[in-house]
């Protein structure tokens, strides 16, 4: 197993069937081994440097309805909140009085929060906050409105593939959405010019190894700036309620795997990974993870934003928790980095 490793951090990449061999591996010597190369690669690119990006999450109205998530339009046990785009401001003036230079916008496909809102909300905050990067994270759109809110002022956008694979895809959504149109809508955010995130759920319902390096081959082709990957949780209100989660320790290699193939890309140790709990934040950086993103919504709507069960959204993971989370990572070794922490390819 070693050999491949080796290999994958000399070549950034391997044939599939390594792939499938590191991914079933049950050997913790060479997990060990892995996760230890990753970790290397990362150091030697970021030292012992965290990016932060303060998230708001500024709407959970979404006219999608993903099998998997708890904003989805069917579940009616939810309730709805849209920020205005004063709450949102605050939030940025917040943010950057922490010591932010990165705001996430993330909310559901929510049509209300208009192309030509979200726009005005993209010009404001690059006009009040000139030195801070704007990453948005608001699902699918057409070419015209990526490009008009690239033009607005915003420089990332991440957007998960969720599983490349159009069977699996259709297991987890509704007929009117497709895998291939996730795909184009990424291809489009490249063209355009975004830093470009995108992502998995790892242990998603009927998702196999197959689906996985499926996915680790069109992230190949892509060349995305970001690689979001964190396990799915099950939402009581869901479809998908009784499911079980995903993996910490498949979501851990799976970070290193990345890491070893793309040893620049920025890595979220994502709030899924830290919601299963056991320090799953600090074993995302161990494994190669180079950016976390508190929550920097307003307390108020935190528990509104509710993906799946038991999201973390409080101490190291708020905003307002930067000290505690600082104090976590010096425990193995690591320290926040104020920069606003672009790709450098
Ligand atoms: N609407 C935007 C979009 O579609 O990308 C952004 C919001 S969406 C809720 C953000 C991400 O949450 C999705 O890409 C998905 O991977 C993740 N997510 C949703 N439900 C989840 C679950 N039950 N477990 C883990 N992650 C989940």
């Amino acid at each position: 197993m070693k050999i491949w490793i080796d290999q994958l951090q000399k070549e950034h990449t391997l044939p599939s069937k390594a792939y499938y061999k590191l991914l079933t591996c049950s050997d913790a010597d060479s997990m060990e081994y892995l996760h230890r190369q990753a970790k290397e690669v990362s150091l030697a690119q970021f030292e012992n440097k965290i990016f932060i990006r303060g998230l708001i999450e500024i709407s959970n109205c979404c006219r999608n309805d993903c099998l998997y998530c708890g904003i989805r339009k069917s579940n009616i046990h939810i309730d709805r909140y849209r920020l205005t785009q004063k709450q949102i401001l605050e939030c940025c003036q917040q943010g950057y009085e922490l010591g932010f230079r990165t705001f996430v916008m993330q909310g559901g496909e929510d049509r209300v929060q208009s192309i030509n809102w979200i726009e005005n909300v993209v010009k404001e905050i690059r006009h009040q906050f000139p030195d801070c990067a704007i990453t948005l994270s608001l699902g699918e759109m057409s070419y015209s409105d990526y490009k008009r809110l690239f033009d607005a002022g915003a420089n990332r956008y991440l957007l998960r593939h969720e599983t490349f694979n159009p069977t699996h895809y259709n297991q987890l959504h509704p007929k009117e959405m497709s895998a291939q149109h996730r795909q184009q809508c990424l291809l489009w955010l490249k063209e355009i010019g975004f830093q470009t995130g995108t992502g998995i759920m790892v242990g998603s319902p009927y998702q196999t190894i197959d689906h996985i390096i499926e996915d680790i081959r069109f992230i190949e082709r892509l060349q995305p700036e970001m690689i979001g990957i964190g396990p799915f949780i099950p939402h009581h209100d869901t479809p998908f309620a009784s499911q079980e989660a995903g993996s910490v320790e498949l979501t851990l290699r799976l970070i290193s795997i990345f890491r070893l193939m793309f040893p620049k890309v920025l890595i979220p140790s994502t709030t899924a990974l830290a919601s299963l709990g056991n320090e799953g934040r600090l074993k995302g950086i161990l494994a190669g993870a180079n950016v976390v993103m508190p929550n920097l919504s307003p307390s108020n709507t935190r528990k509104k934003y509710s993906l799946y069960n038991n999201k973390a959204s409080l101490g190291a993971e708020a905003a307002e928790g930067l000290k505690l989370l600082n104090m976590q990572l010096q425990t193995i070794g690591y320290e926040i980095s104020m920069e606003r922490g672009d790709y450098k390819g």
